[in-house]
């Protein structure tokens, strides 16, 4: 069965909505291994509206509407798909006492035109606002009209409009993320271009925020065949690519890093110059991580190196704040006044300006002390100052994540 999601709305157009309910149907679809090949967004206009409803069936066989369905003259989704299927609309009094009931009583003479129906079309329920959902099926294609704000399409969708795809589509779709950090998205496409052109399980490789994914996705007649398919392709990625696979799905490097500090029962501390908290920061946004976290310092001046870390004037004068030697004594200082298992350190230069020939912008360097034993390493990273910043955050994070497994 091939798709498509038709989202109908001028604000949409116009930018001053995000279109999340085309994000919403088309994640579900895709885990219905329902295809779709095109999206759309129309505004509040009978004619293009018609035009692009008669497009759609040109080349989808299901049809999914958002938005459209209110009480007010310029939702016309509902009109305007009735007689695209030339049926006409009728009064449903059990959808009258429904708005009536929702309104707490009121019903206001313009909610009427939400209780007209398509004439023998499946309805179903809801008790999330005052348009139903409604399904017209006729000479093989389906249209799902759903209401537009998120709290009502969303229930909707899930209670009522996947059961019934469920019915209708043979397939199912299960997929996996792998998620890599340390390589490029070039380099991973080149690793693995022969398993990118098979077509099922599909591999798909996202360079996003520092970290490359790869989603493997498989569609069979059961979950069990699907997961046997993605298992398969795993086992041949990561013998080319296990050394950069860090987690899988939703677990990122910040909860990958923390969830190895708490398991291993460890403390960290971290003392951050160029990202003035933003590990730490990091490592607060998990739930339980006071288990771990002990405490942090920002230190950008040299006094502060001095005074909290202990990092000596005589390696701040001659290797500078943005070296080798200050991250190792700001990496031992932070380990040794928290008393923490594992004290991190950063300190580089994030830009736009203060690079020079010898120290350009870019330029990171993280310290790890593992109970006394320092390592630091070196970072050239690119972009503008928010993305070096957070490539030092993602490279703050790994380091600890490999020091703790080198163990
Ligand atoms: P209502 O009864 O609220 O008028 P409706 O079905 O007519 O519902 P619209 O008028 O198209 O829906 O949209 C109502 C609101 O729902 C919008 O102002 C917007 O906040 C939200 N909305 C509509 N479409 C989308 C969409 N595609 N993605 C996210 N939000 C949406
Ligand atoms: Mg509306």
């Amino acid at each position: 069965m091939k798709a498509e999601i038709l989202a109908v709305g001028t604000e949409i157009l116009i930018g001053d909505i995000v279109n999340t309910n085309a994000q919403f149907l088309s994640r579900r679809l895709f885990e219905l291994g329902i295809d779709m090949y095109y999206q759309t967004v129309v505004g509040d206009n009978p004619s293009r509206l018609k035009e692009a409803i008669r497009l759609a069936f040109s080349r989808a066989d299901l049809v999914i509407f958002s938005g459209g369905l209110g009480p007010t003259d310029d939702d016309l989704t509902k009109e305007t798909v009735a007689e695209y299927f030339g049926v006409p609309l009728v009064l449903h009094e059990e959808i009258v006492d429904e708005i009536k009931q929702y309104l707490n009583g009121r019903y206001p003479m313009s909610n009427q035109k939400q209780a007209y129906i398509p004439e023998g079309e499946i309805i179903f329920h809801k008790n999330c606002g005052t348009a139903p959902g409604i399904i017209l099926e006729k000479d093989g294609k389906i249209a799902v009209l759903l209401p537009g704000p998120p709290r009502e399409i969303v229930p909707m969708f899930l209670e009522s409009v996947e059961p019934y795809l469920k019915e209708k589509s043979d397939f199912v779709m299960e997929s996996k993320v792998l998620r890599l950090f340390g390589i490029g998205e070039a380099k991973v496409g080149e690793v693995v271009s022969d398993l990118m052109e098979q077509s099922n399980p599909t591999v798909a490789p996202y360079a996003k925020d520092n970290e490359v994914t790869l989603r493997i996705a498989a569609k069979a007649k059961t979950s069990e065949e699907a997961e046997k398919l993605i298992q398969t392709a795993q086992i041949e990625i990561e013998a080319r690519l296990g050394e950069y696979v860090y987690g899988y799905d939703e677990q990122d490097m910040v909860k990958t890093t923390a969830a190895l500090l708490l398991e291993k029962g460890l403390t960290v501390a971290c003392a951050e110059s160029c990202t003035a908290g933003r590990l730490t920061a990091a490592l607060g946004d998990v739930p339980g991580i006071s288990a771990a976290l002990c405490e942090s310092v920002v230190t950008y001046s040299n006094e502060a190196k001095m005074k909290y870390l202990g990092v000596s004037a005589k390696t701040l004068e001659e290797h500078g704040a943005v070296s080798k030697e200050t991250a190792e004594e700001m990496a031992r200082g932070i380990q040794k006044t928290a008393g923490a298992d594992v004290g991190v350190s950063v300190t580089g230069i994030a830009g736009p300006d203060g690079g020079t020939a010898e120290k350009p912008v870019g330029l990171v360097y993280i310290g790890v002390c593992y109970r006394g034993e320092v390592t630091v390493i070196r970072l050239q990273l690119h972009g503008n100052r928010d993305r070096v910043r957070q490539g030092a955050v993602m490279h703050g994070l790994n380091a600890i994540r490999k020091r703790i497994l080198a163990k």
